[in-house]
């Protein structure tokens, strides 16, 4: 079968490939669930695995299939799979395997303190830019048909999810917390999924991001009931007083205009990953004092918990019953089929206006052999 691979270590090495057909049997005791690939979303890691920043193949393998955000429908099951999971489930993976860690043990991979971490389509396992892929039932997440496209947007959305969920962990410290107001700094997919997950739970939202307004993503906000804010006209550390403030820019000196417009008690996530080397000047003793004086919290949050999968699948559905149409809009920029591998890297390198760049891997239904020309005209 087709698979789009890179060489690690190799920069620009995204490549089309034959690779061997996986089997439900690949998996032990019954628990392997053979799975057809709808679409694939890429986002900026991949942009860093293409680049050859700091990632690695399975061993024994010198090519790593990419692909982390998958979608997918299962066609077999092994002998002990539950029945929640059939042939036609539509299905996501999760990104993260265990290693060796205390807290891997425990199911808590994504929390783990190994140095080396294994994650399907990033890091030492294989992804799911492919035609089809076996994995462990444990790892997967049934969705309801209603998500047999937005569905792919779930991966991006735990990131958001787990960042959230571990605010409130982390504020079940203060007994009464209420959050009222939150602040996202970012509007990429991440952020307007952040920004999604907190109005489902009632919260306040302002989000500040570079563009200036009105554009697809700031609307985006809006239609949710948020307020949206370029940082070109505000200035961020002028606004004050957020519950909650979710980081998600990639671009770190914001981190500390993050934990400026905190209120007291309150919680500052970062969820972005920056692999540079920037430095920047900070008012240190003002941070410091109003983090001493007012009890706040600054936490990283990576990958996402099982849980973290289930909850987003059951936003994705609400998100439907409360903004319908919404979902879809992110998904703007399709790519069709794994040959076209060249144009995926060009989307999600030069597109500056796409929200989410994905590969239909299998056909549309009902889509011609010419699926972008039936695409493109709106079919
Ligand atoms: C993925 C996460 C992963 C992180 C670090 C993100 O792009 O969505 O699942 O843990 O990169 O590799
Ligand atoms: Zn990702």
């Amino acid at each position: 079968m087709k698979a789009i691979a890179v060489r690690p270590g190799t920069p620009n090495s995204m490549h089309l490939r034959e690779v061997d057909e996986p089997a439900v049997e690949d998996v032990p005791d019954g628990r392997g669930v053979l799975v057809e690939v709808l679409r694939v979303g890429v986002d900026g890691t991949d942009k860093e695995i293409h680049a050859a920043e700091y990632r690695d193949a399975p061993d024994g393998d010198d090519f790593l299939i990419t692909g982390h955000e998958s979608l997918g429908r299962v066609l077999e099951v092994g002998d002990d799979v539950p029945s929640h999971i059939a042939p036609g489930t539509i299905v996501v993976a999760t990104v993260r395997r265990p290693g060796m860690s205390l807290f891997d043990v425990i199911g808590l991979q994504d929390m783990t303190t190994d140095d080396v971490y294994f994650e399907r389509g990033i890091n030492k396992r294989h992804g799911y830019l492919c035609e089809r892929y076996v994995e462990d039932w444990r790892y997967i997440t049934p969705l309801p048909p209603c998500l047999s496209e937005t569905g792919v947007l779930l991966e991006p959305l735990t990131v958001a999810e787990k960042a959230i969920n571990q605010a409130f962990e982390i504020q079940r410290r203060l007994k009464v917390w209420e959050p009222r107001r939150a602040a996202v700094l970012g509007s990429g997919t991440v952020g307007l999924l952040a920004a999604l997950v907190l109005r489902l739970r009632g919260i306040e939202v302002t989000c500040f991001s570079l563009p200036r307004p009105p554009y697809r993503n700031s609307a985006l906000i809006e239609e949710i009931g948020g307020t949206y804010l370029s940082t070109q006209d505000a200035d961020i550390t002028a606004h004050g007083d957020f519950d909650i403030v979710i980081e998600c820019t990639g671009f770190s000196p914001l981190v500390w205009d993050g934990a400026q417009i905190l209120a007291k008690n309150g919680v500052l996530v970062l969820v972005s990953v920056t692999g540079g080397e920037r430095t920047v000047e900070i008012p240190s003793d003002v941070i410091n004092q109003a983090f001493v004086l007012g009890n706040k919290v600054m936490v990283g949050s990576v990958n996402a918990a099982p849980d973290d999968f289930a909850r987003g699948r059951d936003d994705l559905v609400k998100a439907y019953a409360f903004y319908p149409g919404w979902l879809e809009q992110l998904l703007t920029t399709p790519v069709e089929g794994l040959e076209n591998h060249e144009q995926m890297i060009r989307e999600l390198t030069e597109n500056r206006d796409a929200i989410k760049v994905y590969v239909q891997v299998a056909p549309r239904a009902g889509a011609s052999s010419n699926g972008a020309a039936a695409v493109a005209a709106g079919a």
